[in-house]
């Protein structure tokens, strides 16, 4: 995958792999250790909080070395053939420190438990655990059962769990920013796409379990949540009615995103990821009327050519797809947008391909995420169609993308030169602990020389006089 700049958050590269640790309740304690590492999406890290928190509710403690460890989790991602990879070499690191401690649990959560099933435990001997991301209650459970010697599975996917009821301990975190999902699974059947079939069915958490949480972020000293989905703007929640009982109103993305905006309107909202065929004009004027909603959407437009998104299903065509950008600059003309992109899918021909250049070329996109096509066992796309562009026919229209994208990101990064940004500092710079780091509201990276003034978690102004590739340079102008 390549991702222009470093990590725009969604999916963050510096964090694949990442353990977690966090403080237990001494008192609850069982003198077990837990070790858990988390790849792919941001989905999968926040599932690791829900996992934590569930474990350190039963006493364990977490460690962030697996060779201390009494139970090794690690949750995984199937996106694309190589972080199915990656987790396969990652599980071989773990062998030496089993042998030495036979009764160490080591267990596969997430996408690839869901994808393989029992599978695993025939493929991979070391694997204690099979868990899918709907099943994470059952884990105490499970984990009683390897300790009385049988090896377990849990792959059950559910209609309604969304674990609302659980309050996910923060994990590694800034103590400024923090996600809160709110919502599951998928129903849209992208013909390339594992995640219906690994997450499941689409449900909508409560909006008042959410509404709370960010409530909760804020009194903690939170100034920031991004609200997580795979298709925000199919949210929808009607509270249940007992028989006989008028249903209330229906909850849309737009309602949900002014309500947690009205929490305080020092907490900042972001949301991901938009789908082109369902983001509306409703959440671009509500996005608009609130100071604290950030200028930024995240819309993956995969090609811009109306066969190949045909074929890919996603269910709208390249003039669709303009007109939702063209609305967004209207609507908030200071918006940054991002986007993913696939190369190479199958059927792509050359005159194909160049018109997701001239897409790039027409939105100009602050970021983008690119990847070049991978098969998956199980998909539309693996059973219909063939694979058929060369491997280096993909590689290379992937680098004319990413080449693309590196113009578009520094263009866009020098159009904020020159101006004055509200930012949220969210820490001190990777170089330097001399300077603060945070973002504007468009998403991107901004650093300046700490002032003592201001705190970590505080907004100032900052005047950019100068950017890199991937960051704006400043100083506080107030
Ligand atoms: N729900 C989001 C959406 O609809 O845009 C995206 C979810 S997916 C976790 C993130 C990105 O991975 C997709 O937007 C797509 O660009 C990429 N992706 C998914 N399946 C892929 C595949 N089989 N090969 C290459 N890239 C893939
Ligand atoms: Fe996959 Fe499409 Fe669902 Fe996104 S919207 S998770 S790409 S099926």
């Amino acid at each position: 995958m390549f991702e222009i700049p470093t990590s725009t958050k969604q999916h963050d590269e510096s964090r694949q792999g990442e353990a977690l640790l966090i403080e237990n309740d001494p008192q609850k304690s069982n003198g077990r250790k837990l070790y858990i590492e988390s790849y792919g999406c941001q989905m999968n890290f926040s599932d690791s909080e829900i996992v934590a928190s569930i474990l350190l509710d039963k006493g364990f403690e977490t460690t962030r070395d697996y060779r201390e460890a009494d139970v090794i989790f690690i949750n995984t991602c199937s996106i694309r053939e190589n972080a199915e990879q990656r987790v396969r070499n990652r599980l071989k690191e773990f062998e030496s420190a089993k042998a030495k401690n036979p009764g160490m649990v080591v267990g596969v959560l997430g996408c690839m438990a869901e994808r393989l099933k029992s599978k695993f435990l025939e493929e991979e001997k070391l694997v204690d655990v099979v868990v899918g991301p709907d099943a994470y209650r059952d884990l105490p459970n499970l984990i009683e059962q390897v300790d009385e010697g049988s090896r377990a599975v849990n792959v059950l996917l559910s209609r309604e769990e969304t674990y609302a009821d659980i309050n996910p301990v923060r994990l590694n975190t800034n103590g400024v920013t923090a996600f809160i999902s709110i919502m599951r699974g998928c129903d849209n059947m992208c013909s390339f796409c594992v995640v219906p079939f690994t997450r499941g069915r689409e449900r909508s958490r409560d909006p008042q379990s959410i509404v709370k949480e960010a409530e909760n972020l804020f009194h903690a000293g939170y100034r920031e949540v991004t609200l997580l989905g795979q298709n925000v703007d199919s949210y929808k929640y009607t509270a249940a009615v007992a028989d006989g009982e008028e249903a209330g109103p229906t909850i849309t993305f737009a309602n949900l995103l002014e309500l947690v905006a009205q929490v305080n309107p020092l907490l900042r909202v972001r949301f991901s990821t938009s789908h082109p065929k369902d983001i509306t004009n409703d959440v671009l004027y509500t996005m608009a009327k609130y100071e604290n909603i950030c200028k930024y959407i995240h819309l993956p437009v995969q090609s811009g050519n109306s066969r190949i998104l045909q074929l890919m299903n996603r269910t709208y065509d390249r003039a669709w797809y303009m007109e939702r950008i063209n609305a967004i600059r209207s609507i908030i003309p200071n918006c940054g947008i991002s986007t993913d992109v696939i190369t190479g899918f199958c059927s792509e021909t050359e005159e194909e391909h160049q018109e997701t250049i001239s897409m790039m070329d027409y939105v100009k996109y602050d970021y983008a995420y690119m990847f070049a096509y991978s098969e998956r066992p199980g998909t539309l796309a693996a059973k219909r169609y063939a694979d058929d562009v060369p491997e280096e026919v993909k590689k290379r229209r992937l680098t004319e993308v990413v080449d693309r994208q590196r113009r578009h990101s520094l263009e866009r990064l020098q159009t904020y030169v020159g101006k004055t940004h509200k930012v949220l500092i969210e820490g001190f710079s990777k170089r330097s602990d001399k300077d603060y780091c945070g973002r504007n509201d468009q998403n991107a990276m901004v650093v300046f020389p700490v002032d003592e003034r201001y705190k970590v978690g505080d907004y100032v102004n900052v005047f950019t006089d100068k950017c890199t590739s991937a960051t704006l340079i400043g100083v506080i102008s107030s």
